[in-house]
């Protein structure tokens, strides 16, 4: 058996989007700026799309800029708030410290340009709250980027209340919602979001395009200059085929929403059940405000990384929190904002499932994990100083 449970990581493609791709593709190569009609009938598919993406956001399609992903729409939504703000003579921002690289790094690059940024620390549930938001206020605050929800433990933060928050302040709110879009239902006029990113190949679109939503009167800086496209805030010759299939498989995500919610919770459910039987491992994140389809424990004295290759070897496709792309060893920054000492944020592992995955594939990795972790406990000389009793365990059995 073959169980893909890293949809977090990326989503196989939507029929319904490789099909709008391919028909884009063959009949609408024209470039959407050309005057003749190949490239005016791209153009309307173009129009069509904007539409589909301000429709299920509760958006204006003025208000949505094609990027190529969601981390080109965080740079773009920070760099431009930073700006806006800095003319004001604003330099403060508000985050978190278990932001995606995206965000995380983009206020980096800020700190060196004198900008200074809050980074609220997250409970040990995974959430922060709208009070804490509050608190760190100040007067030349000129952004808050807060994410919808987290890409590794799967908590989903009160963004409508910190919506309310910043629009009584006045402060623009950006929202990374990558792992959120297509998943839960968002809106960003009840939740009175300024801007939000989006990516395509997180709900079985295309990889290399994303969405960000910024409402109107938001100023927007470059990140790609160039052309006109995209009213001018994004040049480049639109990723047309791209665009009209995130289009089609962000329709179809948020059509059948409620109906996949019930199944993905479901198998989510059957997941925590299962694992939270081993001894000494726990579920990272609130029980409940969370993804239907993210899960992730630790499992006390092993590695993450060992623990991944025996589940591939099993069939089992997942993550560790500890992996990292750039291959170093540090522990994921996430699970280290939870308080997680260093030793334990190693043991880590991360199943995101979605509407293709079925209730027997969980039952597989139900009953291959426990098996693995023990195997791996046997090697481990951390789990042999913990049955001695000279190291404590950080976890109740
Ligand atoms: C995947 C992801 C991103 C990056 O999106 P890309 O389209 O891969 O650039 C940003 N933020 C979060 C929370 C993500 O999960």
């Amino acid at each position: 058996m073959y169980v893909y449970a890293d949809n977090a990581a990326t989503t196989k493609m939507s029929e319904t989007a490789m099909k709008t791709m391919i028909d884009c593709m063959e009949n609408y190569y024209g470039n959407p700026s050309s005057l003749h009609s190949v490239g005016q009938e791209a153009a309307t598919k173009l129009v069509e799309a904007r539409e589909i993406m301000a429709r299920y956001l509760h958006a204006n399609p003025s208000e949505i800029y094609f990027t190529a992903g969601g981390s080109e729409a965080d740079n773009q939504a920070i760099l431009s708030a930073a700006a806006a703000g800095e003319r004001k003579g604003k330099k403060h921002i508000i985050s978190t410290t278990f932001e995606h690289h995206a965000v995380l790094h983009t206020l980096q690059k800020l700190e060196k340009q004198g900008f200074e940024v809050t980074y609220l620390d997250v409970h040990r549930n995974g959430l922060i709250t709208a009070k804490e938001v509050a608190d760190a206020v100040r007067e030349d605050t000129a952004l808050i980027t807060i994410m919808y929800a987290n890409n590794e433990i799967g908590t989903i933060q009160p963004i409508a209340e910190i919506g309310a928050l910043c629009r009584e302040k006045k402060i623009p709110f950006h929202t990374d919602a990558v792992q959120a879009a297509g998943h839960i239902p968002i809106d960003v006029e009840a939740d009175q979001i300024d801007m939000l990113s989006l990516s395509a190949h997180k709900f079985h679109g295309p990889k290399g395009v994303g969405v960000l939503y910024a409402r109107k009167g938001m100023q927007l800086v470059n990140v790609i200059e160039g052309g006109a496209q995209e009213r001018g805030k994004r040049a480049g010759t639109e990723n047309l085929p791209a665009i009209v299939g995130m289009a089609a498989a962000f329709r179809e995500s948020c059509e059948n929403m409620e109906k996949n919610k019930e199944k993905i919770t479901a198998l989510r459910e059957q997941l925590i059940n299962g694992l939270e039987k081993i001894p000494y491992s726990v579920l990272n994140g609130d029980r409940t405000h969370r993804l239907p389809g993210t899960v992730n424990f630790i499992f006390e004295g092993i590695e993450g990384e060992s623990l991944l290759l025996l589940l591939d070897d099993k069939g089992i496709a997942a993550s560790s929190g500890s992996a990292c792309t750039s291959g170093s060893l540090d522990p994921s920054h996430v699970l280290l904002s939870l308080g997680i000492p260093h030793e334990v944020a190693h043991g880590s592992l991360r199943l995101s499932v979605g509407e293709y995955n079925t209730p027997e594939e969980m039952e597989h990795i139900v009953n291959s994990v426990p098996g693995i972790v023990e195997y791996l406990r046997n090697m481990s000389p951390v789990w042999e100083e913990l049955k001695k009793g000279e190291r404590k365990h950080f976890l109740q059995k």
